[in-house]
């Protein structure tokens, strides 16, 4: 195993069971967490780190918020689930909070991220056939070059990345990929009628945080309302103040006529999302036609709440614009002959490697870990910067100085 020559016997204990027991769809950082707290983590055999990749943002308010591990521990002694079948006393207050929180008619609660997508495009197709009057079984959503939006198979059937899609086929129709950040292309694949929604995230986080032009979102929500088309904006990990403001679509004052929320609505304590629209397009889902067993259950609810008032009490926003500006400068001014790119926006950065060796990224990674900061590289050769969203200023600096330790032998 790779992971050998990094690791303890205690820890070596652990990838030894995953390994033999686990299936093998990831390749973890041999690092084996036993604790989390605010920024940090700790491994097995009690070391410390800054934790650079938070979940994949699903963490932003940091490692058990003592405010929604309370609120998850008191609705987990009350009352865990009740499915639809019945009301709960949690679930309207829940509605209520989320719906005004962000500004929509509706929510409609679901459990990971990639049922919210799924939840969206079924949403636009819907709404394409009884609203907009589309034909049949013509609507057509369209999608970008190198999206992340999940895992299930109609969502891989739009996906650019053929390792997440190779033996996995017959897709599904319906999807039309044009390249991100391309005005022209989107102009261009607006002209077919039978279009009912663009699909788009709006920083590619997967990707390797790709930000657009500035008024790419701006102006794509326009060209979109003129053509009478939903303009579906998958937050899942740019949202919840991870980028510097509340949702990435603030930035440009955008209102998604779909809104795609996930990850950090539940602080990392369990898989939350959540699908925002207004009646015109909510209601076209009537009951029996979409749902899941676990979707609005008491704790999600409950823990939901907790997760954006602690994002607003405690002004992550904020401090996630102004930590981020900070960081990217000073990875800027390492001056690092490999940092080829730095880029992002708040906290969502990353670093593009430029090295003749392919694994650098990776190897950057294992040097970081034993200097005591966790991040993962992202195809290849780029590196996730995205700590959660409450860390100071002197730890980005301690920070800087790991980075750039970790980076001086290569
Ligand atoms: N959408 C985006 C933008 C994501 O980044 C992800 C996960 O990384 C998803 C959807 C899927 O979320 P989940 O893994 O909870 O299904």
């Amino acid at each position: 195993m790779q992971a050998a020559k990094h690791t303890t016997s205690k820890t070596q204990y652990f990838l030894e069971k995953e390994e033999q027991y686990g299936a093998h769809n990831y390749h973890p950082l041999p690092v084996v967490l036993t604790k989390g707290k605010g920024v940090f983590v700790w491994d097995v055999d009690d070391r410390r780190y800054y934790d650079f990749l938070s979940g994949y943002s699903a963490i932003n308010q940091g490692h058990c918020h003592p405010r929604i591990i309370e609120t998850f521990i008191e609705q987990a002694q009350r009352l865990t689930l009740t499915s639809r079948a019945f009301h709960n006393d949690v679930l309207g207050e829940y509605e209520e909070y989320i719906t005004k929180f962000f500004g929509y008619d509706k929510v409609l609660p679901m459990n990971t991220g990639v049922e919210a997508v799924e939840t969206g495009l079924k949403l636009a197709r819907r709404w394409g056939y009884e609203v907009k009057g589309v034909p049949h079984n013509k609507g057509k959503i369209i999608t970008c070059e190198h999206n992340f939006h999940g895992r299930t198979i109609s969502v891989i059937s739009f996906s650019s990345d053929e390792g997440s899609k190779k033996d996995f086929g017959p897709f599904t129709p319906g999807f039309e990929v044009i390249p991100y950040n391309d005005i022209a292309a989107l102009q261009a694949a607006l002209q077919d009628s039978n279009v009912v929604g663009f699909l788009v995230e709006p920083i590619q986080g997967e990707a390797g945080v790709v930000v657009p032009d500035e008024g790419y979102l701006a102006k794509a929500a326009a060209m979109c309302k003129e053509a009478n088309v939903l303009f579906i904006a998958d937050e899942i990990q740019t949202g919840l103040a991870r980028t510097g403001k509340m949702l990435a679509c603030d930035h440009e004052d955008v209102r998604p006529d779909i809104l795609l929320l996930g990850k950090a609505l539940s602080g990392g304590t369990m898989p939350v999302s959540a699908v925002l629209a207004d009646d015109e397009i909510m209601l076209t889902i009537k009951p029996g036609d979409h749902g899941s067993t676990y979707g609005g259950n008491p704790i999600a609810c409950k823990v939901a709440i907790t997760a954006l008032q602690v994002l607003k009490d405690e002004k992550m926003a904020h401090n996630s614009e102004v930590q981020g500006a900070h960081l990217r400068k000073e990875l800027k001014a390492l001056g690092h002959e490999h940092i080829s790119i730095v880029r992002g926006k708040g906290l969502f950065n990353a670093i593009v490697i430029e090295h003749p060796k392919k694994d650098t990224a990776w190897d950057i990674c294992i040097a970081m870990k034993k200097n005591g900061l966790l991040a993962k590289p992202t195809h290849g050769d780029r590196i996730r910067f995205a700590p959660p969203l409450l860390i100071t200023r002197p730890q980005i600096d301690e920070c800087i100085e790991i980075i750039r330790k970790s980076m001086d032998n290569f």
